[in-house]
């Protein structure tokens, strides 16, 4: 057996330290004369007192009880956890790249701007769209600066339109960001092959339609066959399609939102062009647009002038302003951009039809011991029921906690919210077949362990470092600090 790990506090020496400074040569101050008493501390703060390697060892250990892409697979559905090229982490921190800043002039920063200008355009060429802006910084804020867009654009009109419509298999951020942007939402129930029920559509639809919010394909991974009359649907009313393009690896460079119908899309590059994220780190959410509504995308636009150079153009009155401090999360876009350029158009249709056949392959493996929640063709993810679970007294949640020690990310559960017992599994492009082939294996062991010895599986995990939690609890009576005692 392996000691216990003693704690960083139970460590603590007093009088040892982690550093070496030379005399303060610098006179002492009273602390009182620079703040003011009330908000000084009356005690001295209690940190451990330890050498440097405690500090390290703590540090270490504790990274090491992360789980991220580069330890194993992580098969999230809707998060994208695909491999991320490391030379675009290389390209990100050139000097060049990194270290310029938002207030140098334009002509110190010709190559960013033109990196931020072709960024565009490939975007735009990518989901058949007139224009992009890069500022959003994630694909939330994407959403709501797309509404907000659709807002501007049904003002200047002289319409007053409320009311946005969103399907039961939704994202939780789309209705989030409509109610944000001050609409109200309206959800409209699946069909029985999980596509959008058209007759729930019409009879949503009216003269308040600001919108209907839609992915495609949608978050139970099926193509929405019925994107067109939707399309007309929705404007025939005088409304806008807006595309939550959060997961577009499945559709690059086969089809595009634009040429669907959809008037403005948001893009997530930290889930499709290659920037590490699940950690709440920075992000991208591009939108694009189509013409119509270019006037109103946020100040400033970067723009290629008639010599040749690169500027900003912030003289756009109808602009909504900015949504975010400067220009973007440069350090992404550029990720984005290295990405788009390293496979090219070609390429990037080969990651979606990879990422759509690795995602059929492990469905068809999974389905004689799994349920498929919506059989056919999925695109880049597939939905499984555990509901026969329940016969075994168990449930999905104790299938993902068993996954834990056989080394996997669980896939995401209990969303889309419209599956009993839902299971989501997207799988990337980015893994080789023995790699899906090792966690279809472990998934048909734990069902064939739920059978036979229920308790394994409703115990596990068993060789995670803290076992199972109380969630419930965990969320509404946090325990912040590690000095709980
Ligand atoms: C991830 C995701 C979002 C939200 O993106 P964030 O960058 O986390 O704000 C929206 N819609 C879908 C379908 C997603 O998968």
């Amino acid at each position: 057996m392996k000691p216990e790990k003693a704690l960083i506090f139970e460590l603590s020496k007093p009088g040892r330290i982690a550093y070496s400074l030379p005399e303060c040569d610098v006179p002492d101050v009273e602390p009182s004369e620079l703040i003011p008493s009330h908000l000084l501390r009356s005690k001295t703060a209690e940190f451990p007192e330890v050498y440097e390697v405690d500090v390290i060892r703590h540090y270490t250990e504790l990274s090491r009880r992360n789980f991220g892409i580069d330890n194993g697979f992580y098969p999230l559905g809707s998060c994208t956890m695909k491999y991320n090229p490391k030379i675009n982490e290389d390209v990100a921190r050139f000097s060049g790249f990194a270290k310029i800043h938002p207030y140098q002039p334009e002509e110190s920063i010709q190559g960013a701007l033109e990196l931020l200008y072709t960024l565009q355009n490939d975007l735009a060429a990518l989901t058949g769209m007139d224009q992009v802006t890069l500022q959003p910084a994630a694909g939330a804020h994407g959403e709501w600066t797309g509404l907000m867009l659709i807002r501007a654009y049904h003002e200047s009109r002289g319409e007053q339109r409320t009311k946005v419509i969103v399907p039961d298999s939704s994202h939780g951020t789309n209705p989030a960001s409509a109610t944000t942007a001050g609409f109200a939402t309206i959800t409209i129930p699946s069909n029985e092959r999980g596509m959008v029920d058209l007759d729930a559509l019409r009879a949503a639809v009216g003269a308040d339609t600001a919108a209907l919010m839609l992915t495609n394909p949608s978050t139970l991974g099926l193509f929405e066959e019925q994107i067109v009359e939707i399309a007309e649907i929705i404007h025939e009313a005088g409304g806008l399609l807006y595309y939550d393009g959060a997961n577009s690896n499945a559709i690059m460079g086969i089809a595009r939102p634009g040429d669907m119908g959809f008037d403005v899309v948001h893009l997530n590059l930290h889930k499709t062009m290659s920037t590490p994220h699940g950690g709440g780190g920075p992000g991208a959410g591009p939108v694009g647009v189509k013409n119509k509504l270019i006037p109103f995308l946020p100040r400033p636009v970067v723009c290629k002038q008639a010599d040749g150079t690169f500027a900003w153009d912030f003289d756009r009155p109808q602009s909504i302003g900015r949504v975010k401090a400067f220009y973007g999360n440069f350090g992404i876009l550029v990720r984005a951009y290295a990405y788009i350029r390293t496979y090219g158009p070609e390429g990037l249709r080969r990651v979606s039809e990879c990422a759509v056949l690795n995602a059929n392959y492990m469905m068809n493996r999974l389905a004689p011991y799994y349920e498929v929640a919506y059989p056919g063709v999925c695109k880049h993810e597939f939905v499984l029921s555990g509901k026969k679970l329940k016969a075994f007294g168990l449930r999905t949640l104790d299938v993902a906690k068993r996954l834990l020690d056989f080394g996997y990310h669980p896939p995401t559960i209990y969303f889309p919210l419209n599956v009993e017992e839902c299971i989501m599994i997207e799988p990337t492009e980015t893994e080789s077949k023995e790699t899906l082939d090792a966690f279809i294996d472990a998934m048909i062991q734990i069902i064939e362990e739920a059978e036979h010895d229920p308790d394994l599986v409703r115990n596990a995990p068993y060789t995670t470092v803290v076992k199972r939690l109380d969630e419930a609890t965990a969320a509404r009576k946090p325990v912040l600090n590690c000095n709980c005692g």
